[in-house]
């Protein structure tokens, strides 16, 4: 089994770079490159408009989010995770560096 303090390091990002609009990039600790598309991080909001918190089930409807939607803002949350402002005013969701790894990883 992993180490815990070495899988940690892992999701631990080195450069979080605004490439455009609507493209953000993360370059982690151990190498690895994930680029993300606004739309598709928006979809996947966290937070509790956009998650049933008690069912977990995903109450934002795909659809209403356009595919140009575009980052606003972004900001890093504590040492954990980031915190976007989207061009549909959205603002609430916090994705830890975990989930956004994970998302990569999809
Ligand atoms: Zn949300």
């Amino acid at each position: 089994m992993a180490d815990p303090a070495q899988r940690r390091q892992a999701i631990e990002p080195r450069e979080i770079s605004q490439e455009s609009d609507t493209q953000l990039r993360i370059s982690w600790a151990d190498d690895k490159v994930c680029v993300y598309h606004a739309a598709h991080l928006r979809r996947a909001c966290p937070c509790a408009q956009c998650v049933n918190e008690w069912t977990g089930q995903r109450t934002l409807k795909p659809e209403v989010i356009s595919d140009d939607l575009e980052i606003r803002d972004l900001n890093i949350v504590g040492r954990y995770a980031l915190n976007f402002r989207w061009s549909d005013g959205h603002e609430t969701g916090i994705y830890s560096f975990q989930y956004l790894r994970d998302l990569c990883e999809q």
